[in-house]
Parts: C-alpha cells; structure tokens; sequence
C-alpha cells in the first residue's frame, strides 16, 4: 500500500522513530537518554514521538549519546517499514479527517498488527478521497441524476405521454408524417401563441428567453453547427410541458430530461420513425445514420431517438454515449448492462471511459464523415458499437450506440473487422501506463498539467441551473414591443 506521499521527509516524527530504534539498540532505556543529554525521561519520550520540534543542538547531543551521527538521525530515509507505518498512523490521527470523527486515539502498541495498521491507513485515504469528491461537485446533484437513470433504465427510456403529447402538437399543424421542417416548428410556436425574434445578443447563461407577457421567445441567429430547430422545439416543449422554475436539483434534470425528449419527439415522429426502423431490422439494416437522413436531424438526435424506441418497439437492449474528445462522459444511457465507468455515488457524468472503446477509439479514424463500428472484449461479454463525431464550440464530441453482441444481427456495419479488448475497470487495462514506459520516465518527466475549466466552473454559485437573472430580465426589458 503506497504511504502519504511526504512520508519520507524529515519531521519530527521521523526523527523520533529514528532516536528510539538507535536507544532501543543500544539497550538504554529512556532514563539512561535522558540522563545522557541531561533530560527527564519525560522529555525523551515527547522527542521520541515526535511531539515537539527537536533543536539541532539537542540533536547534537542525542547523537552524541548515542554513539551516531547527525546524519544517521537526519537521514530521510524512514527507520523501517514497520516505522514507516507507525509514523503514518500517528500522523493521521494528528490531522484533522480523524479528529473530527470523534473516536478515540489508537496508541500505536508493537500488539497492533501491521495488517491492523494498513487497513486505518486504507479506510483513511478513502475517507479523505471522497471527501474531495463530494467537494467538487453537490452530492445532491449527483444522487438525482443517478435516480433519473435508474428511472430511465426502468422504463427502457422510452416516455409514451410525451410521445403522445408530440402526436397531439404534430396533428394541431397538419403535420402528415417525415421530417419537420423549419416552417411547420415556427407554425407550432404560432399555434402555441407566440411569435419567434432572432437576436445576436442572447444571454450566455440561456438557449432561449421566452417573455410570457408579451409570448415572444427569443432565440439565437445561427448558433454554428446546431439545428435551429432545436432551440425553438425545446422552448415550445417547455410551455407545453408547464416548466416553471425547478424547485431542486431532481426537478431540474427531469424538466431538461423531458423537455429534450419532447422535442426530440417533434422532429422524429414515433409512428414514422418506428416504422422506418421496423422495416430497417426486418431487412437487418438498422443504422442510426439512416435515421439521422430520414428526417433531417443531427446524429445525436437520431442517437437519442433510437434509444427512446429501440428497445420499447424493437426489443433491442442498447447503450448511448456522448464522450468528449478529452474521454471524459457527457451523456450517458443503458439499459444493455455496458457498465460505465462511475463514482462511488453512481454518476456518469465526468468519468473517463476505456481507452480501447469506440466511443474513443473514432477519434483517431481519419475520416470523419462515415460512421465508425466496432466489436469490444469486455469483462462481461462482446459488445458491438457505432460512433459518429461531432464538431461544436465545446470541442469534438463523439456520439455513439451500442448492443450487446446477441443483437448485433440487426445491424448494418456488423461486418466490420475492427475489434478490441477492453479489461476495464482494471486499471491496468489502460489506466496505468505500460510497465517499459514508466519505469523509463516516470522519475524523468514533469508534465505541467493545463487546468480543466469545467473543474471549476462546473456548479453554479447562486443557482444550480445557472440562469443569469439580471442579465435575462435586462434583456427583456430591452427587446419588450414598447406599450
Ligand atoms: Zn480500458
């Protein structure tokens, strides 16, 4: 077990350790030090365990004393490995993780096993790391969003009121089936009573502003790479679904949960999609590009919608990744047991995925246009995925959809000959450099790491969806039709 890295500098428990393995050698016993140096045994013993600072001039002596010299009682080097675990020990119980557990001090007596020893040292490292943890992000957040999972999971993400509600909207415009264009979008804001303004100056913190005096919803001018239809879809959904202000963290996510898939829902009608898909397995031709052309939507959407009907009308058990170029998870879904990486809370979101995965993998394929498919050797059985890349602001994202080997049958790209072995969660499958590497620079290199931004900025202050209010009602003030 790897000791607290600053374990072998020199401090006054170190040095104690070291005066009392050279008394004890010597067969002096803390009366005889203390007479030596002209010292109560009392004061020998707080200097052996490290209690106070020794001065170098009363190490002087107690080198002299004990027949050594300076350097055998300064070397940094810890006495042994039972010391070393000793010093470890006593250190933890001075800071203050163990101090504010309240138990009661553990004497380090020689009929403490160094297994005993270990097992502190392990739980107190634990405890240390998840207390960083839960510091980066609110707990509360987290457990929310790992409940809207398992909920999700439970009903194979597959939502039948809001496809319902979709079917309602699509019908009040005379929507007959195939994809929804531009203007049928802004005739469902108009059926909903509200007209549509293009701005360039739409506050950051927002994907729209909708003023509900006036029913106008703002939206941004050509946001580089994303559907339009997006935005305004979502709005809509928003109204249609009653959104008001979240109250917690649980609310939030459902409303972004359910206001995505409702949008979703309008751009890729159920009844069509599903019988595009339908005939698609019947010919085993399923592909997610093809959905994606059927009806006009970018790949992640066509990656999300398939998810919502795949395994409800399908029968298909299937995953979904977004994964950013760094390899960390943005979005994440199964119910195909893939088995994400995750905290120990359960979430997702953040964790790095498997070096070998194809959601990663499709980062180093050259061509970006046509979809990337690959069988993975995992633990727990062979998977098969295709991923697809996106380019946005944030940087490149890969999405990707996934199945379990018994259904990749279905699919088109089942042919492919890429494949590859991924032992992960164990470390050594690529978390830990290959043993040649790190033995040759691990003691010869010092990268200076870049900040992650989302590190820091990622929880807002004020309020957990990040909405700035001044800036939105300053906004609307200054576009409000004069009255
Ligand atoms: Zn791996």
């Amino acid at each position: 077990m790897p000791l607290p890295a600053d374990d072998t500098s020199l401090d006054a428990l170190t040095i104690g350790k070291r005066i009392r393995q050279l008394r004890q050698s010597r067969g002096m016993t803390l009366e005889d030090l203390g007479t030596a140096i002209g010292r109560a045994a009392s004061q020998v013993s707080v200097l052996e365990n490290g209690k106070r600072e020794p001065r170098l001039s009363d190490l002087q002596t107690v080198a002299r004393a004990l027949g050594a010299t300076l350097d055998d009682l300064l070397s940094a080097e810890p006495p042994s490995r039972r010391a070393q675990l000793e010093i470890a020990l006593e250190r933890i119980q001075r800071g203050p993780l163990y101090s504010s557990l309240g138990l009661p001090p553990l004497p380090v007596r020689k009929s403490l096993s160094d297994e005993a020893i270990e097992t502190v040292l392990g739980l107190h490292a634990e405890l240390e790391r998840l207390h960083r943890e839960r510091a980066a992000t609110p707990e509360e957040a987290r457990r929310a969003n790992t409940e809207l999972r398992d909920q999700m999971r439970r009903q194979n993400n597959y939502f039948p009121e809001l496809e319902s509600t979709a079917r309602g909207l699509l019908a009040a415009v005379g929507h007959t089936g195939g994809p929804l264009s531009q203007r049928l979008a802004s005739e469902l804001a108009a059926h909903l009573g509200f007209t549509l303004h293009y701005v360039t100056d739409l506050p950051a913190s927002t994907r729209s502003v909708s003023d509900l005096r006036h029913k106008r919803i703002y939206l941004p001018v050509d946001k580089k790479g994303a559907d339009p239809r997006g935005s305004l879809l979502r709005a809509l959904a928003g109204h249609v679904l009653g959104a008001e202000e979240p109250n917690d963290y649980r609310e939030f996510l459902l409303q972004r949960v359910e206001t995505n898939y409702l949008a979703a829902a309008l751009m890729v009608p159920e009844a069509g999609a599903v019988e595009f898909l339908a005939e698609a397995k019947a010919n085993r031709e399923l592909s997610v590009e093809d959905l994606r052309d059927a009806f006009a939507v970018t790949y992640e959407t066509a990656a999300h919608r398939f998810t919502n009907l795949a395994t409800h009308h399908l029968g298909i058990p299937l995953h979904f990744l977004k994964v950013h170029q760094s390899g960390t998870i943005s979005k994440a879904y199964e119910n195909d047991d893939a088995k994400f990486p995750h905290d120990v809370l359960g979430a997702v979101e953040g964790q790095v995925v498997c070096r070998f995965w194809s959601a990663r993998q499709v980062f180093d394929i050259a061509d970006r246009f046509s979809p990337y498919h690959q069988y993975t050797d995992k633990p727990n059985g062979t998977y098969w995925c295709t991923s697809s890349i996106q380019s946005t602001t944030q940087g490149d994202f890969s999405v990707s959809v996934g199945t379990p080997f018994a259904h990749v049958k279905w699919f088109r790209g089942r042919d492919t000959a890429n494949r590859k072995n991924s032992g992960c969660p164990d470390p050594a499958c690529c978390r830990q450099p290959p043993a040649p590497l790190a033995s040759k620079w691990s003691e010869q290199s010092f990268p200076s790491p870049r900040l992650q931004s989302s590190l820091l900025a990622a929880v807002p202050v004020d309020t957990f969806t990040g909405v700035d209010h001044t800036e939105v009602y300053e906004f609307l003030e200054t576009h409000a039709p004069a009255s």
